[in-house]
């Protein structure tokens, strides 16, 4: 039986943070200073706990600057708005990292347009998302940067290995790409981001009608859903490269507690010729592209970009 060549996202993660590293220690002393990111947590989810702690934990051995704003889930959106605003004006802040979801009844898509553009380490902003859909250079959200570094490992030359830059961006000319999810965060912008490459690309959502036949005619199929192993081994065109971007706790069944993704893994890997694990594929590769993208604005303050 065929098995699937993982794509170890924990490993490239890595060698981006430590290329980043490289980069802070070289141009430090020109900028005059490190790179600053501003880490603003609203409430007590305790995942979005340990995703700042994870982000918090990469900054700092990037050399990083970590200015952390924590605010309890009572505080009101003016006070988290003061923080934003705060960051906004401080010349030692690169960028700003707002940790969604924000409490319930907080507008969050009012205070993402708050940051400003040039700070807005996510690559939520508007503006930035408008430079995306007209090709043009601007911050590019994490995740779907994530996705894209582990589509450039998968069709890498087999003989290039982990260098201290990135892989070589992968040209998708002729391969079907299907996304499932259409969110802002990842779904959308990822669309966009593989029709940079080319990609004949299909976007399906909740309201696809007979979602396994779509996704069979994947060459490179992205699952970004929420679903646990909604994807099954049948769903998947024999040879497909698939990315799994959902983190899923099981609640209940012989396997409670155990984080999942999208696809069904062990069988997935039965048919596809490369695919992407949860844990250890797009998630530490979402951190790693914060750095990423913290790191450059940085370059761009000082001038050094
Ligand atoms: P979201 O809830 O905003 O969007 C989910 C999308 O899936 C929607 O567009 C919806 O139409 C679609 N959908 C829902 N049920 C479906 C179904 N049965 N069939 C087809 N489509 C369906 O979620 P999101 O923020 O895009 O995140 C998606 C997943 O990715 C979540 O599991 C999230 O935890 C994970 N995620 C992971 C990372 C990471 O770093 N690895 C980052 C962001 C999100």
């Amino acid at each position: 039986m065929s098995s699937a060549r993982i794509l170890d996202g924990k490993a490239l993660a890595e060698a981006l943070l430590s290329s980043i590293r490289v980069k802070v220690e070289q141009m430090r002393s020109k900028a005059g200073r490190a790179p600053g990111l501003a880490v603003i947590l609203a409430g007590e989810d305790p995942a979005s706990k340990v995703y700042v702690g994870n982000k918090s934990r990469a900054a700092r051995k990037c050399g990083f600057e970590v200015f952390d704003f924590k605010f309890p889930s009572g505080a009101s959106l003016e006070e988290i708005r003061a923080a934003v605003q705060k960051c906004n004006a401080d010349s030692l802040v690169d960028g700003i990292l707002v940790q969604l979801p924000l409490p319930k009844g907080m507008d969050s898509e009012a205070l993402l347009c708050l940051i400003h553009p040039a700070k807005d380490a996510d690559g939520l902003h508007p503006l930035n998302q408008g430079l995306l859909l007209r090709g043009r250079p601007g911050v590019r959200p994490c995740t779907p940067l994530g996705v894209m570094a582990l589509l450039d490992l998968a069709f890498a030359p087999q003989d290039l290995s982990f260098g201290s830059e990135l892989f070589p961006a992968c040209d998708l000319s002729g391969k079907q790409a299907v996304v499932i999810g259409r969110s802002l965060l990842v779904g959308k912008p990822l669309s966009l981001m593989l029709l940079e490459r080319n990609a004949t690309v299909s976007v399906a959502h909740s309201k696809t009608t007979d979602l396994p036949a779509v996704c069979r005619q994947a060459d490179v199929l992205i699952a970004a859903v929420g679903v646990p192993e909604l994807v099954k081994k049948e769903w998947i065109k024999p040879g497909a490269v698939v990315i799994d971007v959902g983190i899923n706790r099981l609640e209940s069944g012989e396997r409670a507690g155990k984080l999942v993704g999208d696809v069904e893994f062990e069988a997935a890997c039965q048919v596809a010729s490369a695919i992407s694990p949860v844990p250890g594929g797009v998630g530490p590769l979402t951190v790693a592209m914060l750095m990423h993208n913290t790191c450059s604005a940085w370059l761009r303050h000082a001038a050094l970009a």
